[in-house]
C-alpha cells in the first residue's frame, strides 16, 4: 500500500490502545520483573495462553449475562468460520489449559501467573484502555482459607513493594450456592421495593444477579444499597467458618484490612472470599487489584471438580501511581572515521558486546566531533575512539564521559576497565 494514495491521512493506533515507548517502557519492565520475582517466591509458575480463544470459552467461563460477555468482547469470525474472541480476562484461559492438558493430574501445585494484554470494548477514558494489561494470578485445587490469606498477603506485599504505600485492603465473602439464593431473593425483594430509585442497569441486575447492584457507581444506587440486607446474615456454616479462618490467618500475617460488606466482584462465578486493594493516595479511591474465590467455575465449565482462587491487577492503573525512576543503562559508544577504522570499529563493537558491555555504533558517516556530540546527548558512559592511527597501532582511546578521563590501551585491557 502506498502512503501517497491517501494524502493527509496519518495512521494512528486503534482507539483505546496505546504505545508504550522507550522512556516509559523501562517502568513497565521494572514492574514486570519485580512482579515475577515476587510471585515466584510464593511458588507460582508462568502459564502463557493464546491471546485469542474460542468465543464459547468466555460465554461459559465468564458468564453469559455479564457486561463483559454481553457488551465488551472483541469477537470476530475467522476465515475458517470460527467465532474467535480476544480474551477479556484470563481466568477462563487458565481453566481451559488445565482441562486441555490435564494439569490437575500432574501432581504439581496449580499456581500460575501471567502478565499481558486483555481486551474489552469499553468506553475509553482516562486510564482505561481497550487493550489493557493485567497481572493475573490463579490457584486451582486448594480449598483451605489459609491460601486465601496467603494470596491477599502476597498481593498486599507486591503493591507495597512496588511503591504504592497508601493502600487499603478490603475483604468480604459472597457466599456460595447453598447460601446465596436466600440472600439474592432478600436483595431482589428489597431492590424491587425501591426500584424507581435505581438506575436502569440496576433494575436489570435485580433479576439476573442482584449482588451486582453493590457494584453500581451511580450515587443514588449506592445510597440505596447501603441499607440493603448484608450477606453476613445469610451465610451457611461452611462459608461462615471459611471467612472466619481467612480473617484469622490475615491477622496472624499482620495484614491490615477492612471488612466491607458491600464488596462484591463483577463476575458471576465468585464464591466465598472476595477482596480488593484500593489506592488511597491523594484522596483518591481506585481499585488497583481485585480477586476472589471461584469454587464452582471449573465444574460449570465442564472440567474436573477443582476449586479456584486468584486476582487480577491492572498494570496501567498501578503504573499511573508509581514514581519509579529506573537507573539509566550504562553503555559504550564507538566513534570512528575512515573505511579501515569503520571495519575495525565494527569488530570492536562486537568484541565489547561479547564481553557483556552494551555498545552502540552508528553508521551515518558523521565527523568525529559530531559523533562525540551524539555520544554525549545519548548519555553514553564511555566513548571508544577508533581512528586511522589507532587502527594501525591496535591501541585505542577510551573516554570515561562522567569523569572526563581518557586512557589508551589494547581492546582487552579497555574491556577490563569498562567492566570493573
Ligand atoms: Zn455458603
Ligand atoms: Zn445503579
Amino acid at each position: 500500500m502506498s502512503g501517497e494514495g491517501q494524502a493527509g491521512k496519518t495512521l494512528t493506533a486503534v482507539k483505546g490502545t496505546h504505545d508504550i515507548l522507550p522512556g516509559e517502557v523501562e517502568v513497565w519492565q521494572k514492574v514486570e520483573s519485580e512482579t515475577k520475582r515476587w510471585l515466584e517466591l510464593y511458588g507460582y509458575k508462568e502459564l502463557r495462553a493464546p491471546i485469542i480463544e474460542p468465543t464459547e470459552l468466555f460465554q461459559k467461563g465468564t458468564g453469559e449475562t455479564t457486561d463483559i460477555v454481553t457488551k465488551e468482547m472483541y469477537t470476530f469470525v475467522d476465515k475458517g468460520g470460527r467465532s474467535i474472541t480476544l480474551r477479556p480476562e484470563y481466568t477462563p484461559s487458565v481453566a481451559r489449559a488445565i482441562v486441555e492438558h490435564r494439569l490437575d493430574l500432574l501432581g504439581a501445585p496449580m499456581r500460575y501467573y501471567y502478565i499481558g494484554p486483555m481486551f474489552r470494548y469499553d468506553k475509553p477514558q482516562k486510564g482505561r484502555y481497550r487493550q489493557f494489561h493485567q497481572v493475573d494470578v490463579e490457584v486451582f485445587g486448594e480449598k483451605d482459607p489459609a491460601l486465601d490469606a496467603e494470596i491477599v498477603e502476597m498481593a498486599d506485599g507486591l503493591i507495597r513493594g512496588l511503591g504504592v504505600a497508601e493502600i487499603e485492603t478490603l475483604i468480604n465473602t459472597v457466599g456460595c450456592r447453598v447460601c446465596r439464593p436466600a440472600f439474592s431473593s432478600a436483595l431482589r425483594e428489597r431492590a424491587a421495593a425501591v426500584q424507581d430509585r435505581l438506575c436502569g442497569d440496576c433494575r436489570r441486575k435485580m433479576e439476573n444477579n442482584p449482588l451486582r447492584i453493590f457494584d453500581c457507581k451511580v450515587e443514588g444506587c449506592r445510597e440505596q444499597a447501603r441499607s440493603f440486607p448484608k450477606i453476613t446474615g445469610f451465610l451457611c456454616a461452611e462459608c461462615r467458618e471459611h471467612f472466619a479462618a481467612f480473617r484469622g490467618h490475615l491477622d496472624r500475617y499482620g495484614v491490615a484490612y477492612r471488612h466491607d460488606e458491600n464488596l462484591v466482584r463483577g463476575l458471576d462465578y465468585y464464591t466465598k472470599t472476595a477482596f480488593e486493594i484500593i489506592d488511597r493516595s491523594g484522596g483518591q479511591q481506585n481499585a488497583v487489584l481485585g480477586g476472589g474465590r471461584y469454587d464452582d467455575m471449573m465444574r460449570d465449565f465442564g472440567g474436573p471438580d477443582l476449586c479456584g482462587i486468584g486476582f487480577a491487577l491492572g498494570v496501567e492503573r498501578l503504573i499511573a501511581r508509581l514514581s519509579i525512576k529506573p537507573e539509566p543503562r550504562r553503555f559504550l559508544y564507538v566513534v570512528h572515521q575512515g573505511e579501515a577504522a569503520k571495519a575495525k570499529a565494527i569488530e570492536l563493537a562486537r568484541f565489547f558486546r561479547r564481553g557483556g558491555v552494551e555498545t552502540l555504533i552508528e553508521f551515518g558517516g558523521r565527523s568525529f566531533r559530531n559523533q562525540f556530540g551524539r555520544a554525549g546527548k545519548l548519555g553514553a558512559a564511555w566513548v571508544l575512539i577508533v581512528g586511522e592511527d589507532e587502527t594501525a597501532k591496535g591501541i585505542f582511546q577510551l573516554k570515561d564521559m562522567a569523569a572526563g578521563t581518557q586512557v589508551a590501551g589494547p581492546p582487552d585491557e579497555l574491556l577490563k576497565g569498562v567492566r570493573s
